[in-house]
Protein backbone atom coordinates (compact mmCIF):
# COMPACT_ATOMS: atom_id res chain seq x y z
CA UNK A 1 0.00 0.00 0.00
CA UNK A 2 1.38 3.28 -0.53
CA UNK A 3 2.73 5.28 2.00
CA UNK A 4 0.04 8.27 3.43
CA UNK A 5 0.64 11.31 4.79
CA UNK A 6 -1.24 13.18 7.25
CA UNK A 7 -1.31 16.95 8.20
CA UNK A 8 -2.18 17.99 11.74
CA UNK A 9 -2.93 21.34 12.64
CA UNK A 10 -2.23 22.51 16.02
CA UNK A 11 -0.34 19.65 16.53
CA UNK A 12 2.00 20.35 19.06
CA UNK A 13 -0.12 19.80 22.68
CA UNK A 14 -3.40 18.85 23.43
CA UNK A 15 -6.00 17.13 21.19
CA UNK A 16 -3.69 17.54 17.82
CA UNK A 17 -0.98 15.55 19.88
CA UNK A 18 -2.83 12.92 20.22
CA UNK A 19 -4.17 12.98 17.26
CA UNK A 20 -0.46 12.90 15.26
CA UNK A 21 0.56 9.84 17.26
CA UNK A 22 -2.48 7.77 17.04
CA UNK A 23 -2.16 8.51 12.85
CA UNK A 24 1.20 7.56 13.43
CA UNK A 25 0.21 4.40 15.18
CA UNK A 26 -2.33 4.05 12.19
CA UNK A 27 0.56 3.75 9.51
CA UNK A 28 0.55 7.64 8.61
CA UNK A 29 3.60 9.66 7.91
CA UNK A 30 2.37 13.15 9.66
CA UNK A 31 3.04 16.62 9.59
CA UNK A 32 2.35 18.74 12.47
CA UNK A 33 1.87 22.56 12.82
CA UNK A 34 2.58 24.92 15.60
CA UNK A 35 2.05 28.51 16.66
CA UNK A 36 5.39 29.33 18.78
CA UNK A 37 5.80 25.74 20.94
CA UNK A 38 8.80 24.62 19.11
CA UNK A 39 9.74 22.88 21.89
CA UNK A 40 6.47 20.82 22.79
CA UNK A 41 6.12 19.94 18.49
CA UNK A 42 9.67 18.74 18.33
CA UNK A 43 8.91 16.29 20.84
CA UNK A 44 5.37 15.13 18.85
CA UNK A 45 8.17 14.43 16.15
CA UNK A 46 9.92 12.40 18.34
CA UNK A 47 7.40 9.91 19.36
CA UNK A 48 6.21 9.72 15.70
CA UNK A 49 9.89 8.76 14.64
CA UNK A 50 10.02 6.54 17.48
CA UNK A 51 7.17 4.71 15.91
CA UNK A 52 9.05 4.37 12.69
CA UNK A 53 7.29 6.81 11.06
CA UNK A 54 8.37 10.07 8.94
CA UNK A 55 7.54 12.90 10.88
CA UNK A 56 7.96 17.01 9.80
CA UNK A 57 7.08 19.91 12.55
CA UNK A 58 6.18 23.11 10.65
CA UNK A 59 5.87 26.63 12.35
CA UNK A 60 2.63 28.25 10.81
CA UNK A 61 0.28 30.61 12.36
CA UNK A 62 -3.36 29.55 11.05
CA UNK A 63 -4.38 33.55 11.64
CA UNK A 64 -2.64 34.12 8.57
CA UNK A 65 -3.19 33.32 4.66
CA UNK A 66 0.16 32.94 4.10
CA UNK A 67 0.58 30.29 7.18
CA UNK A 68 -2.06 28.20 5.86
CA UNK A 69 -1.15 28.01 2.39
CA UNK A 70 2.43 27.18 3.79
CA UNK A 71 1.24 24.18 6.14
CA UNK A 72 -0.04 22.45 2.97
CA UNK A 73 2.84 23.42 0.60
CA UNK A 74 5.39 22.27 3.22
CA UNK A 75 3.75 19.24 3.83
CA UNK A 76 3.51 18.17 0.47
CA UNK A 77 7.32 19.16 -0.35
CA UNK A 78 8.35 17.42 2.87
CA UNK A 79 6.55 14.44 3.03
CA UNK A 80 5.62 13.96 -0.56
CA UNK A 81 1.98 13.86 -0.82
CA UNK A 82 -1.67 14.95 1.20
CA UNK A 83 -4.09 12.32 2.17
CA UNK A 84 -5.72 13.50 5.56
CA UNK A 85 -5.95 17.30 6.77
CA UNK A 86 -7.02 17.36 10.14
CA UNK A 87 -7.70 21.06 11.07
CA UNK A 88 -7.54 21.55 14.77
CA UNK A 89 -5.57 24.61 15.95
CA UNK A 90 -8.04 26.72 17.30
CA UNK A 91 -8.93 29.18 20.51
CA UNK A 92 -11.08 29.37 22.83
CA UNK A 93 -12.23 33.32 23.53
CA UNK A 94 -14.03 33.38 26.54
CA UNK A 95 -16.71 36.51 28.09
CA UNK A 96 -20.56 38.43 26.98
CA UNK A 97 -20.50 40.10 23.95
CA UNK A 98 -20.16 43.28 24.74
CA UNK A 99 -16.29 43.06 26.52
CA UNK A 100 -14.92 41.15 23.47
CA UNK A 101 -12.49 43.74 20.73
CA UNK A 102 -12.97 43.60 17.44
CA UNK A 103 -8.89 42.11 17.37
CA UNK A 104 -10.79 38.95 18.96
CA UNK A 105 -13.48 39.23 16.79
CA UNK A 106 -11.18 39.12 13.65
CA UNK A 107 -8.33 36.94 15.62
CA UNK A 108 -10.74 34.04 16.50
CA UNK A 109 -12.70 33.96 12.85
CA UNK A 110 -9.40 33.66 11.37
CA UNK A 111 -8.32 30.55 13.20
CA UNK A 112 -10.95 28.80 13.58
CA UNK A 113 -12.63 29.26 11.07
CA UNK A 114 -11.04 30.68 7.57
CA UNK A 115 -7.92 29.22 7.90
CA UNK A 116 -10.19 25.72 7.42
CA UNK A 117 -11.60 27.33 4.66
CA UNK A 118 -7.75 28.58 3.17
CA UNK A 119 -6.10 25.25 4.35
CA UNK A 120 -9.54 22.84 2.49
CA UNK A 121 -8.58 24.89 -0.99
CA UNK A 122 -4.89 24.34 -1.01
CA UNK A 123 -5.17 20.35 0.26
CA UNK A 124 -7.80 19.45 -2.13
CA UNK A 125 -5.25 20.71 -4.97
CA UNK A 126 -3.18 17.81 -3.58
CA UNK A 127 -6.03 14.94 -2.71
CA UNK A 128 -6.90 11.98 -4.71
CA UNK A 129 -9.55 9.21 -3.85
CA UNK A 130 -9.88 8.03 -0.61
CA UNK A 131 -8.61 11.68 0.85
CA UNK A 132 -10.06 12.88 3.90
CA UNK A 133 -10.91 16.41 5.62
CA UNK A 134 -11.93 16.06 9.32
CA UNK A 135 -12.47 19.73 11.05
CA UNK A 136 -12.11 19.68 14.92
CA UNK A 137 -15.74 21.39 15.90
CA UNK A 138 -16.84 21.90 19.04
CA UNK A 139 -20.85 20.59 21.01
CA UNK A 140 -20.67 24.38 21.68
CA UNK A 141 -20.90 24.39 18.16
CA UNK A 142 -24.23 22.69 18.30
CA UNK A 143 -25.04 24.40 21.98
CA UNK A 144 -24.20 26.94 24.35
CA UNK A 145 -25.13 26.34 27.31
CA UNK A 146 -23.96 29.04 29.54
CA UNK A 147 -22.86 33.04 29.01
CA UNK A 148 -19.76 34.14 27.42
CA UNK A 149 -18.97 31.64 24.27
CA UNK A 150 -20.94 33.32 21.84
CA UNK A 151 -17.90 33.87 19.27
CA UNK A 152 -16.63 30.59 19.80
CA UNK A 153 -20.04 28.96 19.34
CA UNK A 154 -20.65 30.62 16.06
CA UNK A 155 -17.38 29.41 14.68
CA UNK A 156 -17.51 25.80 15.53
CA UNK A 157 -21.17 26.05 14.42
CA UNK A 158 -19.88 27.85 11.31
CA UNK A 159 -17.66 24.42 10.70
CA UNK A 160 -20.47 22.70 10.05
CA UNK A 161 -22.16 24.28 6.96
CA UNK A 162 -18.68 24.48 5.36
CA UNK A 163 -18.51 20.56 5.71
CA UNK A 164 -21.79 19.98 3.84
CA UNK A 165 -21.08 22.44 0.71
CA UNK A 166 -17.24 21.11 0.31
CA UNK A 167 -19.30 17.20 1.06
CA UNK A 168 -21.19 17.92 -2.28
CA UNK A 169 -18.26 19.42 -4.14
CA UNK A 170 -15.80 16.41 -3.50
CA UNK A 171 -18.05 13.93 -3.20
CA UNK A 172 -17.44 12.78 -6.73
CA UNK A 173 -13.50 12.49 -6.38
CA UNK A 174 -14.16 9.87 -3.45
CA UNK A 175 -13.13 12.32 -0.96
CA UNK A 176 -15.04 12.67 2.50
CA UNK A 177 -15.40 15.64 4.92
CA UNK A 178 -16.46 15.50 8.31
CA UNK A 179 -16.26 17.26 11.47
CA UNK A 180 -15.63 15.63 14.96
CA UNK A 181 -17.43 17.59 17.96
CA UNK A 182 -15.78 17.36 20.94
CA UNK A 183 -16.96 18.18 24.28
CA UNK A 184 -14.62 19.12 27.42
CA UNK A 185 -11.45 17.46 26.83
CA UNK A 186 -8.70 17.78 29.45
CA UNK A 187 -5.81 19.88 27.89
CA UNK A 188 -4.22 23.18 28.55
CA UNK A 189 -7.10 24.97 26.42
CA UNK A 190 -9.59 23.40 29.41
CA UNK A 191 -7.97 22.02 32.25
CA UNK A 192 -10.04 19.19 33.86
CA UNK A 193 -9.20 21.01 37.24
CA UNK A 194 -9.39 24.56 36.21
CA UNK A 195 -11.67 27.19 36.94
CA UNK A 196 -15.29 26.84 35.60
CA UNK A 197 -14.39 23.43 34.95
CA UNK A 198 -17.35 21.78 37.43
CA UNK A 199 -19.74 23.65 35.51
CA UNK A 200 -18.94 22.62 32.11
CA UNK A 201 -18.99 19.03 33.56
CA UNK A 202 -22.58 19.27 34.84
CA UNK A 203 -23.45 19.81 31.52
CA UNK A 204 -21.88 16.29 30.14
CA UNK A 205 -24.40 13.28 30.61
CA UNK A 206 -21.28 11.56 32.08
CA UNK A 207 -20.25 13.87 34.27
CA UNK A 208 -16.80 13.77 33.16
CA UNK A 209 -14.03 15.62 31.09
CA UNK A 210 -13.33 13.12 28.01
CA UNK A 211 -9.39 12.16 26.99
CA UNK A 212 -6.99 13.66 23.98
CA UNK A 213 -7.54 9.74 23.26
CA UNK A 214 -11.26 10.02 23.12
CA UNK A 215 -10.94 12.42 19.93
CA UNK A 216 -8.10 10.60 18.06
CA UNK A 217 -9.70 7.50 18.18
CA UNK A 218 -13.12 8.94 16.44
CA UNK A 219 -10.63 10.85 14.10
CA UNK A 220 -8.54 7.98 13.53
CA UNK A 221 -11.13 5.91 12.32
CA UNK A 222 -13.17 9.07 9.72
CA UNK A 223 -9.20 8.71 8.35
CA UNK A 224 -9.68 4.86 7.74
CA UNK A 225 -11.15 3.24 4.72
CA UNK A 226 -14.01 2.08 7.04
CA UNK A 227 -15.42 5.50 7.05
CA UNK A 228 -15.72 6.22 3.18
CA UNK A 229 -19.86 6.16 3.48
CA UNK A 230 -19.40 9.26 5.88
CA UNK A 231 -19.25 12.57 4.63
CA UNK A 232 -21.07 15.97 5.30
CA UNK A 233 -21.84 15.35 8.70
CA UNK A 234 -20.77 16.71 12.23
CA UNK A 235 -20.01 13.52 15.26
CA UNK A 236 -20.14 14.39 18.81
CA UNK A 237 -17.56 13.18 20.51
CA UNK A 238 -18.93 14.96 23.93
CA UNK A 239 -19.72 12.94 27.02
CA UNK A 240 -23.47 13.58 26.35
CA UNK A 241 -23.26 17.45 26.39
CA UNK A 242 -26.13 17.50 23.60
CA UNK A 243 -27.76 14.82 24.21
P1 LIG B 1 -4.60 23.49 23.17
O1 LIG B 1 -4.67 24.94 23.54
O2 LIG B 1 -4.25 22.50 24.22
O3 LIG B 1 -3.61 23.30 21.92
C1 LIG B 1 -3.75 24.20 20.85
C2 LIG B 1 -2.87 23.79 19.71
O4 LIG B 1 -3.14 24.69 18.62
C3 LIG B 1 -1.38 23.89 20.01
O5 LIG B 1 -0.72 22.90 19.24
C4 LIG B 1 -1.05 25.30 19.51
O6 LIG B 1 0.32 25.49 19.13
C5 LIG B 1 -1.94 25.39 18.29
N1 LIG B 1 -2.27 26.76 17.93
C6 LIG B 1 -2.77 27.75 18.71
N2 LIG B 1 -2.89 28.88 18.01
C7 LIG B 1 -2.44 28.61 16.76
C8 LIG B 1 -2.27 29.37 15.57
N3 LIG B 1 -2.59 30.67 15.52
N4 LIG B 1 -1.76 28.76 14.48
C9 LIG B 1 -1.41 27.45 14.50
N5 LIG B 1 -1.54 26.67 15.59
C10 LIG B 1 -2.04 27.26 16.70
O7 LIG B 1 -6.06 23.16 22.54
P2 LIG B 1 -6.92 21.80 22.54
O8 LIG B 1 -6.06 20.65 22.18
O9 LIG B 1 -7.75 21.75 23.76
O10 LIG B 1 -7.94 22.13 21.34
C11 LIG B 1 -7.70 21.72 20.00
C12 LIG B 1 -8.98 21.98 19.20
O11 LIG B 1 -10.08 21.29 19.81
C13 LIG B 1 -9.38 23.46 19.12
O12 LIG B 1 -9.89 23.74 17.84
C14 LIG B 1 -10.48 23.57 20.18
O13 LIG B 1 -11.38 24.60 19.88
C15 LIG B 1 -11.14 22.20 20.02
N6 LIG B 1 -11.92 21.80 21.18
C16 LIG B 1 -11.32 21.61 22.40
C17 LIG B 1 -12.07 21.23 23.48
C18 LIG B 1 -11.49 21.03 24.84
O14 LIG B 1 -12.28 20.89 25.80
N7 LIG B 1 -10.17 20.97 25.00
C19 LIG B 1 -13.54 21.03 23.37
C20 LIG B 1 -14.06 21.23 22.04
C21 LIG B 1 -13.27 21.60 21.00
P3 LIG B 1 1.46 25.92 20.20
O15 LIG B 1 1.79 24.65 20.98
O16 LIG B 1 2.59 26.42 19.36
O17 LIG B 1 0.85 26.98 21.08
Amino acid sequence: MTQRVALVTGGSRGIGAAIAAKLAEDGFDIAVTYASNAAAAAQVVATIEALGRRAVAIQADGATTHGNIAAITQTVAALGRLDTLVCNAGIYPYGPIGEMTVEQIDRTLHLNVRAVMVETMEAVKHMGAGGRLIYIGSAFGERAPFPGISLYSATKAALGGFARGVARDLGGRGITVNVVEPGPIDTDLNPAHGDGAATIRSFTATDSYGKVSDIADMVSFLASPRAGYITGTCLAVDGGLTA
